[in-house]
């Protein structure tokens, strides 16, 4: 896979890592606007990533904190794909990709940022979009995008 020029991934690989999950802590705060929830189901949550590789990066996570695709029940994992089934469906409708990368690091070792709580990220793909140079290198300029990608996504969902 060829790699993003994402930029502003660098404040999130730079920070200080906030103590606790934030995948159990967001769904219980009930701020879903500004945590970027977009969808909950019964047992997996949307949630748009905020230091995206590409417009319209998500995760697809349960609400229990578990770290491998095999701790999930069968009522989770059927549902964890039908959401990220759902995702792709509605990625499509509002950006129109021309692909997708879809997948699970699971283990640091395997590129997992959070790697005791296992999610599925979905990152839409255009052609040509590992050779676009970005403007938005600016991380204020991001969250800005972000809150537009969460709009126009949520009205889909
Ligand atoms: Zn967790």
């Amino acid at each position: 896979m060829e790699h993003l020029w994402a930029p502003w991934r660098v404040e999130y690989i730079q920070q200080e890592k906030p103590a606790g999950c934030i995948l159990c802590d967001k769904p219980v705060e009930d701020n879903d606007a500004r945590n970027y929830l977009l969808y909950r189901g019964e047992n997996n949550f949307i949630m748009l990533n905020s230091f995206p590789y590409n417009t319209g990066h998500l995760m697809v996570a349960p609400y229990r904190h578990v770290a491998s695709l095999e701790e999930l029940t069968d009522a989770e994992l059927h549902e964890h794909f039908e959401i990220v089934r759902l995702s792709i469906k509605v990625i499509r409708q509002v950006y129109h990709p021309d692909g997708f990368n879809v997948g699970i690091n699971m283990g640091k070792v395997a590129g997992a940022g959070i790697d005791d709580h296992i999610h599925t990220h979905i990152v839409p793909r255009w052609q040509g979009d590992t050779n676009f140079m970005p403007v938005m290198a600016d991380i204020k300029i991001v969250n800005e995008a972000l809150a537009e990608t969460y709009q126009r996504l949520k009205e889909q969902f």
